[in-house]
């Protein structure tokens, strides 16, 4: 089962951290005292700057790094990318490259615009994919299992990717979802800065939540990026995590089904 589609960014979008900026207001102004539509644009620019430095100045946000190109709490999405480009630019000098040569040239935008989907978590809840998606049903008692969805998060601690698969198995109190809605919900949590036990804990809480069933369980295993790429460098090393309410937790016999249904029949 797939956790979901990546919805498409647009391919290319016009940036004004890409163009030169000019050092001063006074550069802008030709000798006869009128702007062009691009010294105009650059203008604009060079005001919502102005207006930022005065924000920190007024001390809405404060500024300690010598790196920090950029100042206030991004108001628009626009500002967000333009911020982190700008901060991704500043990165890739600090190890060695040249953020304006060719191949690197749009990176830091497309860099900035595939972290904002990565964390694209952080604007969503379980509420609203959930959306009216829960519905009655009594007669159903027993476990039902929806395995194998794919997860793709990122660890807190080095802000790389962790992958791998989430088994979701609960017993129903009356209430059911949508079984793609499982998937949905894994998503939620997934994509943001994690680290595997808390999303473990999320899942099983939006769960409890939305359906108070008789008993759940996630159980997640991945692999990690930062034990893959670096430290210990272990490719093929997995990282298991579950986490059980209710019966799940209670009932040794039910907990065991659980775990029998992921393990014994797994593809
Ligand atoms: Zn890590």
């Amino acid at each position: 089962m797939s956790s979901g589609s990546q919805s498409p960014l647009p391919a290319e979008v016009s940036s004004v951290s890409t163009t030169s900026t000019p050092k001063t207001e006074r550069d802008l102004v030709d000798s006869d005292g009128t702007l062009s539509c691009e010294e105009e644009r650059l203008w604009l620019e060079l005001s919502r700057k102005k207006r930022r430095t005065l924000e920190m100045f007024e001390g809405k946000e404060k500024c300690s790094s010598n790196f920090c190109h950029e100042v206030g709490q991004p108001s628009s999405d626009e500002e967000k990318l333009e911020q982190m480009t700008s901060a991704c630019k500043t990165i890739l000098k600090c190890i060695g490259e040249d953020p304006n040569r060719e191949g690197l040239i749009k990176t830091p935008e497309r860099w900035a615009k595939a972290l904002l989907f990565m964390t694209s978590g952080y604007s969503l809840s379980a509420e609203k994919v959930l959306n009216n998606a829960v519905f009655t049903e009594d007669s159903h008692k027993e476990i039902v299992v929806v395995k194998n969805i794919n997860i793709h998060s990122m660890c807190e601690h080095h802000m790389l990717p962790f992958t791998g698969r989430i088994h979701v198995g609960y017993i129903p109190n009356g209430k059911i979802i949508g079984l793609s809605k499982i998937a949905r919900i894994a998503e939620v949590y997934a994509r943001r800065l994690q680290v595997q036990e808390r999303l473990t804990r999320q899942i099983v809480d939006a769960i409890v939540e939305a359906l108070q069933p008789l008993g759940v369980g996630v159980v997640i295993e991945s692999s990690h990026f930062c034990m893959v790429m670096r430290g210990v460098q272990q490719v093929g090393a997995k990282t298991v995590t579950s986490c059980v309410r209710g019966c799940f937790e209670s009932n040794q016999k039910t907990r065991a089904e659980f775990f029998n249904i992921i393990n014994g029949r797994r593809d």
